[in-house]
């Protein structure tokens, strides 16, 4: 009876997950790669589900005396080579399954970049935006609380993602701190360098993403210098991959944000556009560019494409359309299925896939809980130097991989990593 009945709530979270879009997505990305590593049953199955998935209530004073309750998850996804790794989202549309789905991706990113971590994420339904820094304290703190008994340096660490920043990891930390009754930096990290984050951590994911570009022009035969770019979405890893292009020589032809997309053919002035920005919080209105509609500017022709936003933006319809020589996958997930397949058939487009591509954030994360745990700190050149090192190695790595499996680079970098995470569960067994 005990087991029929486990057996049957099994079957649901397992539907539940795979009516959300991105989760179907993941997991069909997933079952494409273990058909293609032809793993075994036993391992692919304990490979594809989330280990932990964790669901909290959270009620939180507002600013006019309300209380409001939120919903707060975290998904762990498996545990077998270290602690989980990932970022906490604060985000309206939030989903149990999104978050689900960038925990698993989290796993293999971590596994493909060789670093000691399973993947994990964090996610609470809410809008920060319109929320003041004293509701979203009282928020984060609340989450941490709740969370507590789950995470930990050994156990899960986290770190910003889409909405959240160093200031809401202190504020976690702090929280957890409290709780133990010492410092305890390495429970989080993206947090401010004054409370021990790295040097480089907050440039880390843009830089990475820059620095992809530069192999794969390298690659292609395409001079840096002058080599154009386009990158929707000016947030923390949008704005940092600008700035790091604009300082290669790059030319950002087209920037975009919730406000708008902002053009220009000859290159964006930067430092003029991050001036307008800190001004008005958005590009829109941006004097050294036109206005263009934000799905067109996808279209537009050149070398390289930064989709630095949200899941599921390049769809099936835009990628047959796509004119870049170069797909960079800043944002976790921006290609659906359907135009991955277009993308493998074009065969035009040189694709750093969002595992690699943004692998930068939770490479310089594994260097500050280092850092942390031995109570050290390296300089910002040493960070991105070894940043550089590791994204460079990861970068042949993959070529060698897909060269010698005639495979593309979605599925070379997706098999790597799920290939580390079948042996590793295979060679530990299966308790009891
Ligand atoms: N949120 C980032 C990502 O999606 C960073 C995660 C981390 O540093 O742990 O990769």
């Amino acid at each position: 009876m005990k087991s029929l009945i486990l057996a049957y709530i099994d079957l649901n979270m397992k539907e539940d997950l795979l009516n959300d879009p991105v989760f179907s997505m993941a997991a069909g990305q997933f079952d494409r790669v273990a058909d293609f590593l032809k793993l075994d049953d036993r391992v692919r199955e304990r490979c594809k589900w989330p280990k932990r998935i964790i669901t909290v209530s959270l009620p939180v004073t507002m600013d006019d005396g309300r209380t409001e309750v939120f919903f707060g998850y975290r998904v762990q996804h498996h545990l077998s080579r270290g602690p989980v790794k990932g970022g906490l989202r604060f985000h309206p549309k939030v989903k149990l399954g999104e978050v689900a789905a960038l925990a698993m991706w989290m796993n293999w990113k971590c596994a493909l970049m060789g670093l000691p971590y399973g993947g994990g994420k964090g996610g609470i339904a809410c809008n920060p935006l319109e929320m003041s820094m004293g509701e979203q304290e009282r928020l984060t703190r609340r989450f941490a609380q709740e969370i507590a008994p789950f995470i930990g340096p050994e156990i899960d660490v986290m770190a910003p993602d889409v909405g959240t920043t160093a200031q809401h990891m202190a504020w976690i930390l702090d929280t957890y701190s409290t709780r133990e009754g010492r410092f305890v930096p390495e429970i989080v990290t993206g947090k401010p360098v004054v409370l021990q984050g790295s040097e480089g951590r907050t440039q880390a994911t843009g830089h990475g993403v820059a620095f992809l570009a530069t192999r794969a022009l390298n690659k292609l035969g395409i001079l840096v210098e002058g080599a154009t770019a386009i990158v929707q979405g000016f947030g923390n890893v949008g704005s940092h991959t600008v700035e790091t292009m604009d300082s290669y020589g790059m030319k950002i032809r087209g920037v975009s944000d919730i406000s708008g997309a902002v053009w220009n053919e000859q290159g964006l002035d930067v430092a003029a556009l991050k001036a307008h920005l800190a001004k008005t919080g958005g590009v829109a209105g941006f004097g050294g560019g036109e206005m263009i509609d934000p799905d067109e500017m996808l279209l537009q022709e050149c070398d390289v494409l930064v989709p630095a936003a949200f899941e599921r933006v390049i769809t099936g319809e835009i990628a047959a359309k796509l004119r870049c020589k170069i797909l960079a996958e800043a944002a976790n997930g921006p290609t659906t299925q359907s135009a991955d397949a277009i993308i493998e058939e074009r065969d035009d487009i040189f694709l750093i896939p969002d595992i690699l591509c943004n692998a930068g954030g939770v490479t310089v994360s594994y260097f500050e809980w280092v850092q942390n745990l031995q109570r050290f700190s390296w300089t910002k050149a040493e960070v991105l130097a070894k940043l550089e090192t590791k994204l460079n190695e990861a970068f042949e790595n993959l070529l060698f991989f897909c060269a010698e499996h005639k495979c593309s680079h979605r599925l070379g970098a997706l098999a790597t990593g799920i290939d580390t995470v079948a042996k590793v569960k295979k060679t530990r067994g299966l308790f009891p």
